[in-house]
C-alpha cells in the first residue's frame, strides 16, 4: 500500500496512483473522480468534524475576503481575530483566556513549549527548560513537537531528534501493567511523570504535554480522573506547565467540547487546530492561563519572540469563528450518540480473535488488533495488519484512519474511526458494516503464529 503521509505534488501529475482522486465532497461522504461515494469515516484527519457542508461558510468567507483577508497582526489588529479569541476563551477551563494563533498543530505546540521556557525564564527559573512527553503520543511534523513525540514510527527516520526530551509511559489502561484497583494504576502511572523529573532535576524541567485521551498513536486510550488528578499535583508541586494537546481531542470529537471537560482539571495551556476550523482553512490556537500571558503583554517589557507571518489572519478566523459556533450543545449530544451507536455496531469484535480491545470515547473509536488475546502479543508488523484492514474497508467505500502506535518499542496495530458527529445513523451502519467484513476478511489470512 502506498504510505498516505508522503506524496510530493509534482508539475504536470506525480500524485499516487493509488490514491482515490476527489472530485468534491458533502457531508460525511468523499465523492471520486469517476462518481464513487466514500463515507469519510476519518473526517479527513480527525479534522472534519462537521462535515463537509458547514452552512454559511461560504458566505462568511466572500465577506472576509472582499474586506481584508490578511493582514500582519504583529502591527495591526482586526475584529475576527478578536472575536474568535474571545469565543475560544469562552469555552476553554479555567483561566486560560488569551489565545495565540497559528496554522497548524505542530505550530500550537511548538509555540507551547517556547512559551513555556520564556515563561520559566521571566519567573526567575532560567534552567527550566526540558519538555518532557509521553511514548506511544503524536504532538506533531515539525523537529521540537517531533521531540515531544512518542510514537517511535513517526521519530524514527528523524533521529536524533532534540537531545534532553525525556518521555514517560502513556496512559494506556489496556497494556499497563501497575497493580490495584482501576484508580490505583491510574495513579502509579501518573507517578512516572514524578520519578522522571526527580532524575531530570525539577529546576531543569518546563512543561509536561499529554494528549488527554490519545489519538492516532493508541485511539482512545483514556485513563481514570486520578490520572490527570495526580499529573496536576505533580506538576503543581514541582513547577511544571501542564500542556493538554486537544488537537485532536477538541471541539466535540471525544464527546465534551474538550477532552479535559471530563477529567475535574486545569491545564496551564490547551492547544487546538483540526475541528476548529472544520477543514476550511488552516488555523491553530494555543490557550494560554491569563497570568501567563500577562507577563508578556505589551507594556511588560518582557518579550516572546515568536510568531508565525499567516498566525490568525482575518480570512480564516473570520471562518474559524463560524465554524466554532457551530458546535452547539445539540451538536455534540449527537456526536456522542453516534459514536455510541458506531461503539455497539462494532461490539461483536469483542469476540474477534484478531481483536485485543475496542476503545470509545464520544465520537473516536479505536480497534486494536493483537495475534493472541491472552498474552496481547501483537502481530508481525510486516503483516501490515491494520493497513489492510484499512484497504479492505476502502474497497467496501469505507475510508478509515490506520493509526499505529509502539508496543514497548515496537510498533502496534490499530485502526482508528473518527467520523464527522454529524454523521446519519444510516452511514454509522454502513461503516460498522465495511469494517466488521474488512476485518474478517484479514482475520482469515492470519494464523495464530503470526506474532512478532
Ligand atoms: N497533536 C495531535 C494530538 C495531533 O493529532 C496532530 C495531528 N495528527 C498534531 C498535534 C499535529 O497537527 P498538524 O498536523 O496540524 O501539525
Amino acid at each position: 500500500m502506498a504510505n498516505p503521509a508522503n506524496v510530493f505534488y509534482k508539475w504536470g501529475g506525480g500524485m499516487n496512483p493509488d490514491f482515490p482522486q476527489i472530485r468534491r465532497a458533502y457531508d460525511e461522504f468523499l465523492v471520486t473522480e469517476d462518481g464513487r461515494e466514500l463515507v469519510d469515516a476519518a473526517a479527513g484527519a480527525a479534522v472534519v468534524n462537521l462535515g463537509h457542508s458547514v452552512p454559511g461558510v461560504e458566505s462568511v468567507a466572500e465577506t472576509q475576503l472582499s474586506d481584508v483577508s490578511y493582514l500582519s497582526l504583529s502591527h495591526f489588529s482586526h475584529e475576527a481575530t478578536e472575536e474568535l479569541a474571545t469565543l475560544l476563551a469562552s469555552l476553554t477551563p479555567g483561566d486560560l483566556n488569551a489565545a495565540f494563533f497559528v496554522n497548524s498543530g505542530s505550530e500550537a505546540n511548538e509555540m507551547a513549549f517556547k512559551l513555556a521556557r520564556a515563561y520559566h525564564r521571566e519567573t526567575g527559573n532560567p534552567h527550566k527548560s526540558t519538555i518532557i512527553g509521553r511514548w506511544q503520543s503524536y504532538h506533531g511534523a515539525t523537529l521540537g513537537a517531533l521531540s515531544a513525540t512518542g510514537n517511535t514510527s513517526r521519530r524514527s527516520e528523524y533521529e536524533p531528534l532534540l537531545h534532553g526530551w525525556p518521555h514517560v509511559p502513556p496512559a494506556y489502561p489496556y497494556r499497563w501493567k501497575y497493580e490495584g484497583t482501576e484508580k490505583e494504576q491510574a495513579i502509579a502511572a501518573a507517578r512516572e511523570l514524578e520519578t522522571t523529573i526527580k532524575q531530570e532535576g525539577p529546576e531543569t524541567v518546563a512543561a509536561f504535554v499529554a494528549e488527554p485521551i490519545s489519538g492516532a498513536s493508541i485511539p482512545a486510550a483514556s485513563p481514570h480522573p486520578a490520572y490527570f488528578e495526580e499529573i496536576r499535583r505533580i506538576c503543581d508541586e514541582y513547577d511544571v506547565l501542564f500542556i493538554a494537546d486537544e488537537v485532536m481531542t477538541g471541539f466535540g470529537r471525544t464527546g465534551e467540547m474538550f477532552a479535559m471537560d471530563r477529567f475535574d482539571v486545569v491545564p496551564d495551556m490547551i492547544t487546538l487546530g483540526k475541528g476548529m476550523s472544520g477543514g476550511y482553512t488552516p488555523i491553530s490556537a494555543t490557550m494560554v492561563r491569563d497570568d501567563i500571558a500577562a507577563r508578556f503583554e505589551n507594556g511588560t517589557g518582557k518579550s516572546f519572540s515568536h510568531g508565525h507571518t499567516f498566525g490568525g489572519n482575518p480570512l480564516s478566523a473570520a471562518i474559524a469563528a463560524h465554524v466554532v459556533d457551530q458546535y452547539t450543545d445539540s451538536v455534540l449530544e449527537t456526536g456522542r450518540k453516534r459514536g455510541a451507536q458506531l461503539a455497539a455496531e462494532l461490539d461483536e469484535l469483542h469476540n474477534q480473535p484478531i481483536v485485543g480491545d475496542v476503545r470509545h470515547a464520544g465520537a473516536m473509536i479505536g480497534i486494536e488488533f493483537v495475534a493472541d488475546r491472552e498474552t496481547k502479543a501483537p502481530f508481525d508488523p510486516d503483516l501490515n495488519v491494520n493497513k489492510r484492514v484499512y484497504e479492505h474497508a476502502l474497497e467496501r467505500g469505507v475510508y478509515t484512519y490506520p493509526g499505529s502506535g509502539s508496543v514497548d518499542g515496537v510498533e502496534g496495530d490499530h485502526l482508528m474511526l473518527t467520523p464527522p458527529l454529524t454523521i446519519s445513523e444510516e452511514t454509522v451502519k454502513t461503516v460498522a458494516t465495511a469494517v466488521l467484513e474488512a476485518i474478517n476478511e484479514v482475520t482469515e489470512t492470519v494464523t495464530p503464529h503470526d506474532v512478532r
